[in-house]
């Protein structure tokens, strides 16, 4: 910097064009003012000569940088170079104006800063933006006041230009407690605003010179945290930045909903971990991902070993296509649920299957879906399912099946034999002047027999032959693959070996000898079940009235044949 006497100095300023202001450093008094200058503070020279810049200029009783902006003659002084800054001026009225300041440091004779040339021009950068929004844009300007998000536009020296009303809610700043005043780092806790500025350059959040749903925290007037999502954007004018535009969407309510969900999310853990249903998440390649205690235990594998395992590889070869099916929709990411609760087999580790009722819930977890399955042990249910079923066809007193699942059964076997045009044979067993012996001994001696004959219906027939109680002293047989001449055989040899039996019920003198007559039918194409049983019935009268004690076969329109 040349050395010139600091009263030559004076005229200059006069002609200089700009606002222009002599002052004095480090105290920062102001020396001599030009015309513009003095016409914009409002203020005779003999007024502003010897007072502070900062209580001209700003009506600030405290210099700039204690009131959070740049001061710029300290950093002239610092660095012995011109410097910078965008202030907000306060004019005469009232009015407040963004200027552009200019600070050119003066050496005296020995090379020490001694004072420094301030030059004031009304901001054309963000002036102009400023005042284009306000005046020439009142649309634009109506959206910016209106829009729900903060928006906040700031100079390249980190100055406050654009706050809307969005962006008040937010902060709890007013506009005017804002603009010139606040620097653009003040909105964010300590850091973060050169994370922000960082991130805009970098390529990583929407592309250099933008920043979209970057979250973030600033800080509003009390100094509270406010969770925020940012988007961002360079303003740049003939190539050249000229600042930075910011939206700002309030995410504290869903900061808190996820809150709430990863909350629950742990819950869901607990749940998951104590559940007495076994439980495994699997991705969309069908690998198990989590597994919990009990499928664990269901499985026979333990938690760390079924983990990693393919889901396909804990059921029975027949449901792998269902297994498919199930990971076909996981990858195919169709919303809704997929399929209902449905039972099937599981495959324990050692050997046998359980049978398991399942049920799917599906979950997108970061981006991916994942499926969790809920087996539930049903062996426990499905014995009972199958005692009760077995009792309902049951008969109590001889263990053998009742009339109902004789009905269930014949229908079976004629079906059979109509598909394939075969024959099979059935047996009706009546035993003989039960009454009287009912009479005789008392009824619970009667049932001595009848249970005595359920045990040879059993033994004396094939596995394939099915043996039922139809009802009082009246048994059925039915035989598959068998005519009604090879019936005669087992019917003939469960007639002797009965007869033989010697019954000794209470009160009785001496063994007592029970017979029986049976009535044999063969269905023949045509026949319905009603007609095989109507004529086995009409058999079996026949060896009633043959005098009893014997075995006839019907033979169609014949008649009964012995
Ligand atoms: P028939 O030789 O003509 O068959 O004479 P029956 O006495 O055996 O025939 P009837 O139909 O007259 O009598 C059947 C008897 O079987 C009557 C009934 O008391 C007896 N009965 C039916 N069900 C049971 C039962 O569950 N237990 C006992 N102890 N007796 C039964
Ligand atoms: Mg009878
Ligand atoms: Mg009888």
């Amino acid at each position: 910097m040349t050395l010139v006497s600091i009263e030559s100095l004076w005229s200059v300023l006069d002609d200089i064009g700009d606002q222009a202001v002599l002052i004095t450093v480090p105290d920062m008094v102001i020396v001599h003012a030009n015309r513009d200058y003095l016409d914009a503070v409002g203020m005779p020279l003999e007024h502003a000569r010897g007072r502070k810049c900062h209580t001209v200029s700003h009506h600030s009783d405290r210099p700039c940088d204690l009131e959070g902006h740049d001061c710029p003659v300290r950093d002239a002084m610092k660095t012995g170079k011109i410097s910078r800054a965008v202030h907000l001026h306060e004019e005469k009225g009232g009015a407040q104006k963004l200027v552009d300041v200019s600070i050119r440091p003066i050496r005296n004779e020995t090379g020490e800063i001694s004072h420094v040339v301030e030059t004031i021009r009304r901001n054309d950068e963000q002036g102009r933006l400023h005042e284009d929004l306000k005046r020439k844009t009142g649309f634009l300007e109506k959206i910016l006041q209106t829009c729900p998000e903060g928006i906040i536009g700031n100079d390249r020296r980190g100055n406050i230009f654009l706050f809307n009303a969005g962006a008040e809610k937010i902060f709890g700043y007013s506009r005017d407690e804002v603009i010139g005043k606040v620097h653009a780092r003040d909105l964010y806790p300590p850091g973060e605003a050169r994370e922000v500025k960082n991130n805009i350059y970098s390529e990583e959040y929407g592309g250099r010179g933008r920043l979209v749903d970057y979250e973030t925290e600033v800080l509003n007037k009390d100094g509270k945290k406010i969770p925020i999502r940012l988007c961002g954007t360079i303003l740049s004018e003939d190539g050249e930045e000229t600042g930075i535009v910011g939206f700002f969407t309030d995410i504290t309510e869903r900061k808190a909903m996820q809150e709430r969900f990863l909350e629950s999310e742990d819950k869901f853990r607990g749940i998951f971990e104590t559940a007495h249903d076994a439980m495994v998440s699997l991705g969309e390649d069908g690998i198990i991902l989590l597994a919990n205690r009990s499928a664990g235990e269901l499985t026979e594998y333990g938690v760390g070993e079924i983990t990693g395992k393919h889901f396909k590889d804990l059921f029975p070869a027949k449901y792998h296509a269902y297994c498919d099916e199930i990971l076909a929709y996981v990858s195919s990411r169709a919303p809704g649920r997929p399929g209902n609760i449905m039972e099937l087999s599981i495959l324990r580790k050692g050997r046998g299957e359980v049978p398991v009722q399942m049920s799917l819930a599906d979950k997108g977890g970061k981006g991916k879906k994942i499926l969790t399955a809920i087996i539930r042990d049903i062996s426990e249910r499905k014995a009972m399912e199958e005692e009760l079923r077995i009792l309902s066809i049951t008969d109590p007193l001889t263990r053998l099946y009742n009339r109902r699942h004789f009905q269930a059964l014949a229908d079976k076997e004629m079906e059979r034999a109509r598909r394939s045009k075969g024959r099979f044979a059935m047996l009706l067993i009546d035993v003989d002047n039960f009454k009287k012996y009912n009479d005789a001994y008392g009824h619970a001696e009667g049932d001595v027999v009848l249970r005595s004959l359920g045990e040879h219906i059993m033994k004396t027939f094939r596995a394939m032959d099915s043996g039922f109680r139809f009802g009082g002293e009246e048994f059925a047989v039915l035989l598959p693959d068998t005519t009604a001449v090879q019936a005669m055989v087992p019917a003939e040899r469960i007639r002797r070996g009965f007869s033989e039996i010697r019954f000794l019920p209470m009160h009785g003198e001496g063994p007592v000898h029970v017979t029986l007559s049976i009535g044999i039918s063969e269905y023949l194409e045509g026949y319905t079940l009603d007609d095989l049983t109507r004529f086995a019935d009409s058999a079996m009268y026949a060896a009633k009235n043959g005098g009893r004690n014997r075995t006839i076969r019907y033979e169609g329109g014949d008649g009964p044949k012995r």
